[in-house]
């Protein structure tokens, strides 16, 4: 495994924003990512696993840590039975793919979300009504320290949040399916895929939704949509003139102009509502939300 140094991190995620990172590795198979690991524990270096990079903001000024992104071996699919064996490092794209050639239905709901079977366990994510929490099984975690495979209970699954322990890292995934013939399964996802173009920035750079939905009667989307959001810029970041609880890069953005945004969002919302929005975006490196 080759280890590269200064590879800039807005290649890495969605929004395109985002410095290097001192180090980054692809490990393709669990022995390379293991050498991975003992290689940065031995430098004391924090360890950091960016799947699609669609649910992050990296710091401009870069992330001091080796950071990795799973390849080969760790983003392989295959079909046992109704189980769905993904490595941490598969794209929902090509899991849904294998699900829908194989008969197996419960993964349409992630049609939409452009992330990995790792990321996904990370964030528990989750659209339509169902999430990772409904179909994984089990998943498979590491650690410098070793590895293991954890249950759904333990890995603390809830509304897009895991307890998966910081700087672990998801090497695979298995997911129960259910039965479905392929046709049902793509007619579920036309439909699913035209809901989300008629509603969100689609052909955007974004990193999904940026705040979780309150406990509120309206949804963050719409909430900041009433602070009169939509449309307002900061340098190159923008929310979404079609759903506020967007931020896209509209030319140029950085990670410190998204940074702005969201403070704005959160000072608006606890202004006009009396509510403290908690982002659903994850950091990486030096930076906060304030
Ligand atoms: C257009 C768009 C639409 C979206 N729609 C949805 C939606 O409907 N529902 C939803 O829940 N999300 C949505 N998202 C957000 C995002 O796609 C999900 O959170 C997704 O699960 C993130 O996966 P990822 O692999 O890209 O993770 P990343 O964004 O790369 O990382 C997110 C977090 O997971 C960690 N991580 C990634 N891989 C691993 C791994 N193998 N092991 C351990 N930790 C890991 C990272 O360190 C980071 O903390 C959307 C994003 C975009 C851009």
């Amino acid at each position: 495994m080759r280890l590269e140094e200064g590879v800039p991190l807005s290649k890495l995620t969605t929004i395109g924003t985002g410095g290097a990172a001192s180090a980054f590795a692809r490990p393709s198979t669990l022995a390379e990512l293991e050498a991975a690991l003992t290689w940065a524990a031995e430098r004391h270096l924090q360890v950091e696993t960016v799947g699609l990079g669609s649910n992050l903001l990296a710091a401009d000024e870069g992330v001091d840590a080796l950071v990795l992104r799973l390849t080969g071996e760790l983003a392989a699919v295959r079909i046992e039975g109704d189980l769905l064996r993904a490595g941490g490092g598969a794209t929902n794209a090509v899991c849904l793919h294998h699900a829908r050639s194989g008969g197996l239905g419960g993964f349409e709901f992630a049609c939409a979300i452009p992330g990995t079977a790792g990321g996904g366990v990370r964030m528990n994510a989750g659209a339509y009504g169902s999430d990772w929490a409904e179909i994984v099984v089990r998943a498979r975690v590491v650690t410098a320290a070793g590895g293991g495979w954890l249950s759904t209970d333990a890995l603390g699954l809830s509304y897009r949040h895991s307890e998966l322990p910081e700087h672990a890292v998801v090497a695979e995934v298995e997911y129960r399916l259910t039965p479905r013939t392929p046709e049902q399964i793509k007619a579920t996802v036309a439909e699913l895929i035209a809901q989300r173009k008629a509603t969100q920035p689609t052909n955007k750079r974004t990193f999904g939704s940026v705040f979780k939905n309150p406990d509120h009667e309206l949804g963050a989307g719409r909430m900041l949509e009433a602070c009169g959001l939509k449309g307002h810029r900061i340098g190159g970041a923008m929310i979404s003139p079609m759903h506020a609880n967007f931020i896209e890069n509209a030319g140029g953005a950085t990670t410190a102009d998204a940074l702005a945004l969201i403070a704005e969002a959160r000072r608006l919302a606890r202004e006009q509502f009396g509510v403290e929005l908690e982002h659903e975006v994850r950091l990486l490196g030096a930076i906060a939300i304030t």
